[in-house]
């Protein structure tokens, strides 16, 4: 689905996200979204007139399974370079246990997320075998340049990708438009945070980011910038 010029989402929903971005007929994939959404991939990348051929890499935002989703498999059976922040490294290889906090909780809302996990293959996600790793300030030599914010708190190298030539703020999980567990809607932390209070403090290396489209990793993109997201974010953390 289009989100924006040069900006696809795989698959019909935003209940966990998987990005596209083209810059000069060349792709760069932000975060995997769940293995399941692999076989959508092609017809995405087709809509916006690209093939596989034309993926360059896959930039996880953090290393949560509903992140590195298709990740792996894409790794071993195209090639492509898959790149998460060197703090999230260990997790993104399964290497360490999900620092995750439960957070509160909806039946409903859990009952649906539970189910999409089911059908899109969430509950067993190949962790990877190889992933490269950047740092903090980083402008990423993929397509689109990608320049990386550190956003700690959710996981401990969680990060934002400020991509300026399209206007957008890929935030991963610093923030979401839609809460798994709740069902809330709107800008706010994200659940399955480790360290809310850090979280929240990360929320001002964003407010500043000139960007008019915030892309969340579950949720819908916000297109009021990336000051207003954050403002809300805190408003709803205050409850
Ligand atoms: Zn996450």
């Amino acid at each position: 689905m289009q989100l924006a010029p040069r900006i696809h989402r795989v698959g019909p929903d935003a209940i966990v996200n998987s990005y596209l971005v083209e810059e000069s007929g060349e792709v760069t994939i932000i975060d995997a979204g769940a293995p399941g959404l692999w076989k959508l991939v092609p017809t995405e990348l087709a809509a916006m007139g690209r093939s596989l051929e034309d993926v360059r890499a896959i930039v996880l935002t953090h290393g949560h399974t509903d992140h590195v989703g298709y990740a792996e498999r894409a790794r071993k059976e195209r090639g492509w370079r898959v790149m998460v922040h060197e703090a999230d490294e260990a997790l993104a290889k399964g290497e360490v246990p999900n620092p995750a906090k439960q957070g509160t909780m909806r039946p409903g809302a859990m009952a649906s997320f539970m189910w999409w996990a089911l059908r899109h293959g969430l509950l067993r996600v190949p962790s990877l075998t190889e992933v490269a790793t950047y740092g903090d300030g980083a402008t990423l030599d993929v397509p689109g340049a990608p320049r990386v914010v550190l956003v700690p708190g959710h996981t401990p190298g969680s990060a934002a990708l400020h991509v300026p030539t399209h206007d957008a703020l890929f935030v991963g999980d610093a923030m979401a438009t839609y809460a798994v567990t709740t069902g809330q809607r709107g800008p706010g932390i994200a659940p399955f945070c480790a360290d809310r209070e850090r979280a929240l403090a990360s929320l001002a290396r964003l407010e500043p980011l000139d960007a008019r489209l915030v892309l969340p990793g579950h949720g819908d993109p916000f297109t009021g910038g990336a000051a207003e997201a954050v403002r809300l974010a805190r408003e709803a953390a205050a409850g």
